[in-house]
């Protein structure tokens, strides 16, 4: 048995399987899974009602590290103009390669084989998955156009008020201080 890293521990050690069964990497590995299934968690919640919102380069630029695969991979989806949380995520719970990675790295850390599917997204949930977020970013460019129909509307009511309030000083205050102040008029 060579140098071996462990990615969970975060250090290189020498006694091979020995490491996997030890208490240290078994407890470190049940807190990293915690938090990974985690998070799997929350982002399985959009499954059924995807959130779609527009996109903020400051909020939705994240990555999720994911252990099985070892990789950092995009936690949203975006097409710079919407964004829709959760997509990479699940794109990637969805691949072949992080299924196959999954099933490698619960055997290689000997973890808890009930947790496992936790963190797979089927091809049945996927391809729901993908109808709903069809009709969510639809639901959104409609509420985005109605925003934007109001805002107009808004903008222009503005203008108009705008207009009246230039119209009236025009007309009230402006000769009072030309009066008053005679010397606007050089
Ligand atoms: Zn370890
Ligand atoms: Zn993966």
């Amino acid at each position: 048995m060579g140098a071996h890293y462990c990615a969970i521990c975060r250090q290189t050690t020498f006694n091979g399987k020995g490491h996997i069964f030890g208490k240290t990497h078994q407890s470190r590995l049940r807190v990293v899974l915690l938090k990974f299934t985690e998070k799997v968690k929350e982002a399985r919640r959009t499954l059924k009602k995807p959130q779609v919102e527009k996109f903020d380069c400051t909020q939705h630029k994240q990555t999720f590290w994911c252990y099985c695969c070892g990789c950092e991979i995009e936690k949203n989806v975006t097409d710079g103009n919407m964004t829709v949380l959760y997509g990479g995520l699940l794109e990637h719970m969805a691949t072949p390669e992080h299924r196959k990675n999954t099933h490698k790295f619960w055997w290689d850390n000997k973890a808890d084989p009930k947790f496992r599917d936790k963190v797979i997204v089927t091809e049945e949930e996927t391809e729901r998955f993908k109808v709903e977020v069809a009709k969510a970013l639809e639901s959104f460019v409609e509420k985005e156009d109605e925003y934007i129909k109001q805002h107009a509307e808004h903008i222009r009511a503005q203008e108009k008020h705008r207009q009246e309030v230039l119209q009236s000083l025009l007309e009230v205050c402006f000769p009072t201080m030309l009066w008053q102040y005679p010397s606007l008029w050089h």
